[in-house]
């Protein structure tokens, strides 16, 4: 299957014009189509400043960086995705404007495929508005996307083998490392790496170790950024929004509660780097955090990331049991190269010992038998 060789970006905003540059910087005719002229205009300029940051870096010539925006067209008529042969929505994180988006779509294209960048709504939820649920499925872009080189595509179990090769196709094409994923809570990265944050809250509201203590383990294992400092960066308020998103959507699967502290901050505004103070302070007269950090003494560390490590495992065996992900590989792939993550979660549990990793997920559970640290089918099989 060949990648299109025109395509539609709906929604011109950080996700959108990030991918819509990508597709253009790969030779890909690309329509970036948003709700009204100054959006539209906004949304190529997000792509031509973008040519031009490359531009400066010396990654691209001048000619180049025209010729490649030669390949963009702006609309604020949504008539103009037709012909295109795959539709991409990065519109706001509301179920029901990207159901009514994608019904008009799909009458606009009925040849596109129609393809959702959404991080945690249900592909099957907005499939289900479209009278040929075959063609639509799940882009999950990271943010930058010009610069993360993961992409889950996400089918359904209507998903046409067709559609899905056409969106793997383009995003090859466009560079990208392609990671197969079933639809389900938080796809397959953001439901791994769930524990990376809830275990390391865990481990701070029982005042087992202070925040910077943990980044600091963290840090030194080998992750690019301690779980506080990136739930910093990313805004406490969307960490817990995919959390309660994927508590929700499983029933309210205990691994996944949502932590007071998490709650507590989002609700007083304590939102992280944005609002100047999370975790962590952000603010010109704030402190640097080396005090905290030289408390955790170097003993500790690996015993904090061993118990974190012990739950993105376990997590992990669950996706696996669940079939959101086919392989162990697929797994430590989307974790390392779509996360950065030092290793896979499997290959971590192999080099762990698996009978360790279930020895202290049952400690961690203690005699009332905590359900948050109920251990997966397959590991404990695979743990023998
Ligand atoms: P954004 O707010 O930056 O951009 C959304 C754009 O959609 C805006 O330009 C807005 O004008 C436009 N829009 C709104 N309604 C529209 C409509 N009816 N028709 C056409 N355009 C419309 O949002 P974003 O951060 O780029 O996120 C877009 C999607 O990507 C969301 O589903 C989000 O969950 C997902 N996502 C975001 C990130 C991230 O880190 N920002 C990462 C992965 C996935």
């Amino acid at each position: 299957m060949s990648a299109p060789t025109r395509i539609a970006v709906v929604g011109g905003g950080t996700m959108g014009a990030g991918i819509a540059a990508l597709a253009c910087r790969h030779g890909i005719a690309t329509v970036l189509c948003d709700v009204d002229e100054a959006a539209v205009d906004a949304g190529v300029r997000r792509v031509t400043d973008e040519l031009a940051r490359r531009v400066r870096r010396g990654r691209m010539t001048t000619a180049e960086a025209d010729a490649t925006a030669a390949l963009l067209t702006g609309s604020a008529d949504l008539a103009a995705v037709a012909g295109t042969g795959l539709v991409l929505e990065a519109v706001p994180e509301e179920p029901q404007l990207k159901r009514d988006l994608f019904a008009r779509v799909a009458r606009i294209a009925p040849a596109a495929v129609l393809a959702s960048n959404t991080s945690s709504i249900p592909i099957a939820t907005i499939a289900d508005a479209v009278a040929a649920p075959e063609r639509v499925l799940g882009l999950h872009f990271f943010n930058p996307p010009g610069a993360m080189r993961l992409v889950e595509l996400v089918t359904t179990p209507a998903t046409a083998a067709d559609a899905a090769a056409t969106a793997r196709a383009l995003a090859v094409a466009i560079g990208k490392q392609v990671v197969a994923v079933a639809d389900g809570p938080g796809f397959l990265v953001n439901r791994c790496a769930r524990p990376y944050y809830l275990e390391a809250l865990r481990i701070v509201e029982t005042g087992v170790a202070t925040a910077p203590q943990v980044d600091r383990a963290c840090e030194a294992a080998g992750f690019p950024m301690g779980p506080f400092r990136l739930m910093d960066t990313i805004g406490i308020d969307v960490s817990l929004a995919v959390t309660r998103s994927m508590f929700e959507q499983s029933g309210g699967e205990p691994r996944w509660q949502p932590t007071l502290t998490q709650e507590v901050m989002a609700a007083s505004g304590k939102l992280g780097r944005k609002s100047g103070s999370g975790f962590y302070d952000y603010g010109d007269d704030a402190a640097p955090d080396v005090g905290e950090h030289a408390a955790a003494s170097a003993g500790d560390a690996p015993a904090l990331v061993e118990r974190i490590v012990a739950q993105l495992v376990n997590e992990a065996w669950f996706a696996l049991d669940a079939g959101v992900a086919r392989t162990q590989d697929d797994v430590d792939l989307a974790m390392t190269v779509g996360l950065g993550h030092p290793r896979g979660p499997f290959a971590w549990g192999r080099e762990l010992g698996l009978q360790r990793v279930v020895a202290l997920l049952g400690r961690l559970a203690g005699r009332d038998g905590d359900a948050r640290y109920r251990v997966a089918a397959g590991l404990m099989a695979a743990a023998g």
